[in-house]
Parts: structure tokens; sequence; C-alpha cells
């Protein structure tokens, strides 16, 4: 029965040791991780279960960390300093303290782990690790011993040869060497499931859709006494569908997605037959009741009613649930209860992203006839932050920072690396407002690069006008840091990462001035719809992502948004070079693989407008088109502003977001028409609350 390590892992990737109750086995090897506060069982093929008495009941905490995207130290890459908002470092301090808080734990990554950070580029992109060197995220995890994780949509950013390496994986993939001659190389020392994702021609998952943990529990019989007591717990992992889309030039023809609820009625019953007694289900999205699709992106509404599954692990949203105050509308459902914490009955947890929360399901189990069920009424929820109610944070666990020392310090030094100047501070703080210091740049990068390519490549698109969109990444929904701000002076690799956040590929799409119109009215949901008559304050900007609000930034360029109007009647006086542009006029418009492939569910953009489909990473084609023009300057590459607000007078005042204290930089920016009402806006985010003054 003994496996030596890399044969056990080559079989695991192939799904031959699957989820079948030998995992009991594999931790009796030790390959998995002993939890801390529950010890993996030996291997039980010999030893008689116990005996368990009906109405035996046990605590099972269940702990989430979801969207941690790498963000492994409270450090920030792109502005070089410390952020204790986030990390790793401080989610552990949570875990440690709920391990101590609770006898029976699980802990457990809901996907969206290997991408996000600087840190996490430099691995993968600029010093690709070599295939015996385990992921810097994974070797952290390894070190809070995860009991198991799942894929997330951005675990595809870099491609399925390099997600095979980093898990340990073997892909039957048509693109990939056949899974026999696939290296076994270092992965994580706890069990990666996704049960959505298939081979195109296997038709098989390409990881290992579940895993059954045999664990013990510590229980309390009926007369009071403290026990321990075996327990089977089936972990199931789901992604959003929509990879297909936003990572298409990986996965086309690779692999196929199914459906959440097609894979969970296929897997929880399988699970269920081997002998799984409590389901959880890690699904790597959020809630949306409209009606269901196979395809759809936040399935986890529709997954909760699938007949078996007891618990979920949610992410993706970047959110917090449970939350009484939330105003989220996924979490605002009906059958979501956002107090307790459970989605059409099932328990269920968010645990926001960056390690800024932990998320704890309590589920409440009950040993009757033979097996453990979880009572519903008695299990709770809940998400702890890193912050402490005065505002300040849990401190760190230094064992991680220990481990990912050198990674940190070999990424600290790649981002150091100068490319150029610039004689003004470009930032997101006013982007939502008409400030395009942080956006010209990446605009002017990607234009001069479609625009070289069709010169030299594509004769029959010679003529059309090229423009660009980019949109600001960074326009504080994480708190007041999370905001682009590139100093003036000295411009180093870590400011390219700042202005484009995103491992992106430049695409080029060739649309009319009707699809245009269509896409900057899209992008224009970033705004409410504003009462002019209203005398109370109004917030102009809405939960619409900010890396959906894309412009164009360009001299030729100029259009209106008129915020009193409603979605999709806001843009005005669109002109291109001072003349109205008509419906049926032509434009090549450069962007990237993500918008031109389907993301953000812009109309038309679904790919058949993609003429250019750029192997070239969005981030360097900005760092080499700023190692050309040098010296970066305000009045050349940052200041073109395409649009700006109709002109309206309100009667009360209209209101935005952004760091605090700011006026001064906004006035040098160009931006005149705002002023700070609130230096805090009293979330304890670093958030001032600012006045836009739209009659200006
Ligand atoms: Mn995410
Ligand atoms: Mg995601």
């Amino acid at each position: 029965m003994r496996v030596t390590s890399k044969a056990k892992k080559r079989l695991r990737a192939r799904g031959a040791i699957g989820g079948l109750g030998g995992l009991g086995a594999l931790g009796a090897l030790g390959v998995i991780g002993i939890t801390a506060g529950m010890t993996a069982c030996s291997s039980s093929v010999d030893t008689p279960a116990p005996q368990v008495a009906n109405g035996t009941t046990a605590t099972l905490a269940l702990l989430e960390t979801t969207d941690i995207h790498t963000n492994l130290l409270s450090y920030d890459y792109y502005k070089l300093a410390e952020d204790k908002s986030l990390g790793l470092e401080r989610t552990a301090t949570l875990i440690a303290a709920a391990r101590k808080e609770f006898p029976n734990t699980l802990l457990l990554d809901d996907g969206d782990t290997i991408q996000g950070t600087a840190l996490a580029d430099y691995q993968a992109q600029v010093a690709p690790i070599d295939c015996k060197t385990t992921l810097g995220v994974y070797k952290v995890m390894n070190l809070l011993k995860y009991d198991a994780g799942t894929i997330g949509n951005h675990e595809f950013n870099y491609g399925l040869p390099f997600l095979a390496q980093v898990t340990g994986s073997a892909f039957d993939v048509p693109n990939m060497s056949p899974v026999a001659s696939q290296p076994a190389c270092a992965g994580p020392n706890f069990p990666l499931v996704l049960s959505n994702v298939l081979g195109a021609k296997s038709q098989q998952p390409i990881f290992k859709p579940y895993t059954i943990l045999e664990r013990t529990l510590s229980a309390t019989t009926p007369d009071g006494k403290t026990v321990t007591a075996p327990v089977k717990i089936g972990v199931i992992g789901f992604t959003p569908p929509a990879i297909m889309a936003w990572d298409k030039r990986w996965l086309d023809g690779n692999v196929y997605t199914q459906g959440l609820v097609e894979s969970a009625s296929k897997y929880v019953p399988e699970m269920k037959a081997k002998g799984a007694q409590i389901i959880v289900a890690m699904s790597h999205g959020g809630l949306d009741n409209s009606a269901y699709s196979p395809s759809m992106e936040n399935g986890s509404y529709y997954l909760s009613k699938v007949p078996g599954v007891d618990a979920m692990l949610i992410g993706h949203s970047h959110q917090v649930f449970p939350d009484k105050n939330s105003t989220v509308t996924q979490f605002n459902l009906p059958g979501v209860d956002k107090v307790k914490g459970t989605v059409n009955g099932v328990p269920t947890v968010m645990a926001n992203f960056w390690g800024k929360h932990l998320g704890v399901i309590k589920l409440a189990l009950n040993y009757t006839n033979g097996t453990w069920t979880v009572d519903r009424n008695a299990s709770t929820a809940e998400a702890r932050s890193i912050q402490n109610a005065d505002n300040s944070y849990v401190a760190v666990d230094p064992a991680i920072s220990q481990a990912i020392a050198a990674e940190h310090a070999a990424t600290i030094n790649y981002v150091k690396t100068p490319i150029g100047t610039t004689d003004f501070r470009m930032t997101t703080y006013f982007a939502d407002v008409g400030d395009v210091s942080a956006i010209e740049i990446v605009n002017q990068a990607q234009a001069a690069y479609v625009q070289d390519y069709i010169n030299a490549n594509l004769p029959q698109y010679a003529g059309i006008p090229v423009l660009s969109v980019s949109a600001p990444f960074k326009s504080g929904f994480g708190g007041g840091n999370d905001f682009t701000d590139v100093a003036q002076g000295n411009v180093a690799i870590n400011n390219a990462a700042d202005l484009y956040l995103y491992p992106n590929t430049i695409y080029a799409v060739k649309v009319t001035g009707a699809d245009l119109k269509a896409w900057l009215e899209t992008a224009a949901k970033r705004f409410n719809k504003i009462d002019p008559a209203n005398t109370a304050a109004q917030a102009l900007v809405s939960t619409y992502p900010g890396y959906n609000f894309d412009m164009v930034t360009s001299k030729d360029f100029s259009y209106e948004i008129d915020v009193t109007q409603a979605v999709g009647s806001r843009i005005r006086n669109l002109k291109y070079q001072g003349a109205a542009i008509s419906d049926t006029q032509s434009f090549i418009v450069a962007t990237n693989n993500y918008r031109a492939s389907g993301g953000g569910n812009f109309p038309g953009l679904d790919g058949s407008k993609t003429i250019y489909a750029s192997p070239d990473a969005s981030r360097d084609v900005l760092i080499a088109y700023i190692k050309k023009v040098q010296a970066i300057k305000a009045a050349s590459n940052g200041s073109d502003r395409s649009w700006r607000f109709t002109k309206v007078a309100t009667a009360g005042p209209v209101t935005f977001k952004a760091a605090p204290n700011l006026g001064a930089l906004a006035q040098a920016n160009g931006i005149t028409n705002v002023s700070q009402l609130q230096a805090d806006d009293g979330t304890g985010k670093g958030l001032a609350v600012y006045a836009v003054n739209l009659n200006q």
C-alpha cells in the first residue's frame, strides 16, 4: 500500500486515486498535512469503526480563505510599502485562533490563489519557477496546513502547463504532452479539487473533482462525555464557467466547462456512495438568482439547491458574507439570510479577498443511525476581519514572512528596475470624475502597439482609425490604498504594474460607431442615475467595477456622459476629429483579451470582433512604450480628457470616495470641480468623501 510521494502525486493527478476513501491511507503517509485541530485518521481498512452512540453531537468549523491572489504579506509591491489591511500573514493569526477555539477544524481555500501580486507574476512570468520548486503561495499554504482547496478563474491566467506544474498535476488536454510523459512537479501538500473543468478529448475533469477527507472528531455523547469519532467529509470544487471566455487563449480546444448544478448532481451522489457523510462545496463564484444556465458566472445560488450540499464556501465576488449590513445585491436575494449566513438554508460564507477576512462556518453535526448529519438550524457562519474594532489590525504570523523571504526580496528587486521618468503624479483617485493621469499612457501604449501591428501585418485595416480603451483598474474598492499612484520622478517596473494591474494580453477589435457607443454606454454603468432636483447627497459611483469603466483618452475623440439619464442613454456628442460619429463608421479599438472575449458582458464583444489576439502582455507593451518615451510628460501623456460629464446643476451634493486630503492633486491634474466633504467616511477603509460639481 505504500507508494512514493512522486508516484502518488502522479496517480492523484490522473485521478487514479481520485476521491476514493484511499485518502485515509494517504493521510497516514503524512502526505496530507495533519491539521492542528483534528487528527488525520490512520488507515481504517482493517480497523472496525468505533461505536458512536446515537445523539452524539460535534461542531465542525470550516475555515475559509478565498481570493488570496498571492497576497501573502501585508505588503503592496506597487507602492513598495507595507499595507496592514491585507495579507495571509495576518489571516494566519485568525486561523491559529480558530484552531484553538474549535476542537474540529478544516482549513479550505476557495481559489484565485496563484495570481494577483507582483510576486505571483515574478514567479510565473519574469523568472518562472522550475518543476522542483514549490510556488510561493503553496509553500505558505503548506505551512498553514490547509486541508484542501479549489481552483478559481485566475488560476488559468498563466496557462494550463504552468497550472499543471505548480499544482503538481498532469492534465490530459490536447495541447499538452501525454499525461504519462508530464513531469511530477512540486505542488501543494494538500488536495486541490475541481469538478467542472474537463479535458476536451478525455471528457474527464482535469483535476480530481472531489476528495473525501477522513478525520477524527472530538464529539459529545448524549450523557455529556467527550469522545472521538470518525467522520468522512466530501469536499468538491467549482470554478466560473466564464473562464472559457476570459482565458480563451489558453483554454480554447483544450478544456470545456460544465454547469455547477450538472457537476454537483453527478458527483455529490458519487461522494455519498463512497461514504462521504458531509458534503462541503467550495465554489469560486457568488450568488445570482437570474435563470439558471450552465455557463453562468455566479452559480452558487443554484448549487445550494442541489440535494446533499451541506455547506458552501463561496468567493470570486470579493465580498463579505454573512454581513447583516450588506447592501450587495447578491446577499439580498430571496432565500439568502445575510445575518445568519445561509443560502436556501445551506450554511455559507464568503471571506472577502486578499486575506482580509477568514470565513468560519460552525457546522452542527448529529450522529444518527450510523452517520453524521448537519443540523442546519444549529449551524452558524461568520466572516472574521483581520481589522480590529478599533481599526488596528491583528498581528502577523512571523513564520509566513520567514518562509517567503527569498521570493519577496527577489520580487522587490525586480519591480525596482527603472524604465523612465514622469513629470507628473499619475493616479486614479479622481479617474471617476475625469482624471486620466494614470490611464492615457496605457491607451497610448496599446494604440501604438496595435497601429504598428496593423501597418506591418494587416494591410486590409490600414486607414481605419485606431483607438484604445483602458480603465481605472484600481479605484478604491479595497479602500484608500487601492488606487494607482505613481509619484513624479523615476518610473520603475512596479509603477508600470501599478498602471496596468492584470496579466492581460493585448487584443484589437474592429467595431462600428454604434458598437463603440454601446461599449461606452456599458462602461457608464459606473455611475448612478443622478436626480438634479434631489437636495440630499447622491453617490455618483455605483457598484459597477472600476475595471469595467473603459474610457478613450485621445485628442481626436470626445464624448459626454450624462449621469441624469438612465443606463444606455448617457453617451452624448460622440465625436471623432470634431465630427459626429455615424453608426456605421469603422474603428479599430485596442483593448485586452478579457474585454475582447466577453469579459464584463459588453454588447457584441464576444470574441467575434477580434482582428488581432496578441500574445504580448499588456503590461510588457506598456513597459516597452515607457522605455521608448523615456520622459513621460503631463502635457503629452496624461491630460487628454476625451470625456466629460454633461453639465447639470444639482440641488444637492454629488459625492464620491477617494483617499483623503488630495484636493491639491486634483487641481494639479486639472480636476477643478471637486472638494472634500469628509476626511473619513467612517468605514475604516481610509476613504474620504468628496463632492463633484457637475455644473463646472
Ligand atoms: Mn478573485
Ligand atoms: Mg475570481
